[in-house]
């Protein structure tokens, strides 16, 4: 399962959750038991440009192309 980082937004506390990547975006609970803490971009998370303009994030360990971490990768070669 991967580790995702948040940060409580009543405490200021960051902390890090292991869950399931369905559950990644839900708001989690500090270890001092505030709720409605949010994640943070981790490291692993990357940043492309997409053809429109706009800024997508992609997650190196959420499924797409294991070579280069498009999505929708049509230029490295690497079968999907
Ligand atoms: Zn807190």
């Amino acid at each position: 399962m991967p580790i995702y980082e948040y940060q409580c937004g009543a405490c200021d506390t960051k902390f890090e959750l292991s869950r399931p990547v369905t559950e990644a975006l839900q708001p989690a609970t500090c270890p001092s038991g505030h709720d409605g803490a949010r994640k943070l971009f981790s490291a692993f998370m990357t940043f492309s440009k997409g053809a429109n303009g706009v800024l997508t994030a992609v997650s190196g360990g959420g499924g797409g192309c294991s070579s280069c971490g498009d999505k929708n990768c049509g230029s490295c070669g690497s079968s999907l």
